[in-house]
């Protein structure tokens, strides 16, 4: 009788206390800022070094470089870079090592999908995903 007792006051107090449920995904949820979420990549900043492809320790990261149209400018630009989220951990090591800041990490997880083909994610899309980019790579 107790127990019951205190299982019906602990339910009566959850009723009319805070709500810690949210209604995903109709509510979205905003994670903490130092949250590994999906990277973001911006091509301008790339200098092609190939830092990150080394370190990632499940080589999911796959670039490629090619000469820039002007003949005056020297070194490499991006070509294509694509990162395959099937084997992604999000370690962040990619963007820690990056010396421009041309791979960040940002609080975006929505990644679900049908097919596994969706989780290649090429260049334009890893820019595109340029939303909630963790304040401290601003
Ligand atoms: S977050 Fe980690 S696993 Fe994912 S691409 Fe970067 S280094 Fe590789
Ligand atoms: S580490 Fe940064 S600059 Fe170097 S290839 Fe990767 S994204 Fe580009």
């Amino acid at each position: 009788m107790l127990g019951l007792a205190k299982g019906l006051s602990y339910t009566l107090k959850t009723l009319v206390g805070k709500k810690v449920t949210l209604k995903y995904p109709d509510e979205p949820i905003i994670m903490p800022d130092r949250f590994r979420g999906i990277q973001h990549f911006d091509p301008e900043k790339c200098i092609v070094c190939n830092q990150c492809a080394r370190i990632c320790p499940t080589q999911c990261i796959d670039l490629t470089g090619k000469k820039p149209d002007d003949p005056e400018k020297k070194g490499k630009v991006i070509n294509t870079y694509d990162i395959n989220f099937e084997i992604c951990i999000l370690c962040d090591l990619c963007t820690e090592v990056c010396p421009t800041e041309a791979i960040v990490m940002t609080n975006n997880f929505e990644l679900a999908s049908f097919s596994r083909d969706e989780l290649f994610k090429d260049m334009k899309w890893l820019h595109e995903n340029n939303t909630n980019v963790r304040k401290e790579q601003h």
